[in-house]
């Protein structure tokens, strides 16, 4: 990871992509998260991409995220697909999936931010 969103550094950014992935469950999963230019994953603000036998996933976030706010929900929002799938890997359909995760994971982090000190990420 090269570079770091508003004033969080790396080590920050890893705790809240480790702080989500503990309360999902998602233990049994290796992730990276990557910080990288929006150019990079137009028209989406985050990208996940992973090998299910491997157990492996690489999140991207785009470098524009502009509040810590988004940065939860959009870790959260690619921690629920890595969840969906990892539960229901042939039943649920996409369209639906993203829906729902689109739904929930700005609520997450609403809560979240609510409920924690909004200057820490965790
Ligand atoms: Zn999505």
């Amino acid at each position: 990871m090269s570079a770091v969103l508003l004033d969080l550094t790396e080590d920050d950014l890893k705790a809240l992509c480790q702080f989500w992935q503990k309360r999902f469950k998602l233990d049994a999963w290796d992730i990276v998260l990557e910080v990288v230019p929006a150019r990079d994953i137009p028209e989406e603000d985050a990208h996940i991409s992973y090998s299910s036998h491997q157990r492996t996933a690489t999140l991207q976030l785009a470098d524009d995220l502009s509040t810590l706010e988004e940065i939860h929900e959009m870790v959260v929002h690619e921690l629920l697909h890595l969840f969906f799938f990892f539960i229901e890997p042939k039943t649920v359909e996409h369209t639906l999936e993203e829906q729902a995760v689109h739904t929930i994971a700005p609520v997450i982090a609403e809560l979240h931010m609510k409920s924690k000190d909004p200057t820490k990420p965790w």
